[in-house]
């Protein structure tokens, strides 16, 4: 049997984090989280290892290098993201199908390698507006960081037609539960 890949995308602020956590808890046997290596600084509550592998610049271009990455990309100004090999491998080794919360142009690139293997989901935001909304609400941004995260947004919504499923979160119980669904029929 061919290994899966999920693949979870969607404009930043769109609440694919919120989804994606949901589904973790929901079915710990069958999912687990691929944590990217990053080069940006922990949030308060975050821990390496767990929500990513903080590392510096020099080991994520050590890591090019050695071409341990499935993909990467600059995400933000200065700071890279990127999917290791490794990690898709330790939880396939558990049986499991990995979750990517991964950005847009990271997600294409990962299908076009392993296009028979995943299942991509684009979560929309029901409009802009909302989606500023809830970068603003969240906290961690600056002006600076909230423009350019809702110029990115806007740019990633006209790419939704690249992936298999586009899910609207405007209620995030629905949305979970749709997205639930698709995943369940994908890996059964
Ligand atoms: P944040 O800084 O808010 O944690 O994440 C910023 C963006 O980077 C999110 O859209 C997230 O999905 C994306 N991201 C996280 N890990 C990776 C990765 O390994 N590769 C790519 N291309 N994007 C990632």
């Amino acid at each position: 049997m061919q290994q899966k890949i999920i693949l979870i995308t969607a404009p930043s602020g769109a609440g694919k984090t919120s989804i994606v956590q949901y589904l973790l808890r929901q079915h710990p046997n069958l999912f687990a989280f691929s944590v990217s290596a990053a080069t940006r600084q922990p949030r308060n509550n975050e821990v390496n290892g767990v929500d990513y592998y903080f590392i510096t610049e020099t080991e994520f271009n050590q890591h090019i290098q050695n071409n341990d990455f499935v993909e990467w990309e600059m995400v933000y100004q200065g700071k890279y993201y990127g999917t290791l090999k490794s990690e898709l491998k330790r939880i396939w080794a558990q049986g499991k199908t990995p979750i990517l919360d991964i950005d847009v142009k990271g997600a294409i690139h990962v299908q076009q390698q392993y296009a028979a293997q995943c299942l991509s989901i684009f979560i929309q935001p029901p409009s802009v507006a909302a989606l500023t909304a809830r970068l603003q609400s969240r906290g961690t941004e600056t002006a600076a960081t909230l423009q350019a995260r809702i110029d990115k947004a806007s740019y990633e919504l006209t790419f939704r037609n690249h992936f298999n499923y586009s899910v609207i979160n405007d209620v995030l119980t629905t949305a979970c539960t749709q997205t639930e669904a698709l995943l369940l029929q994908f890996v059964k």
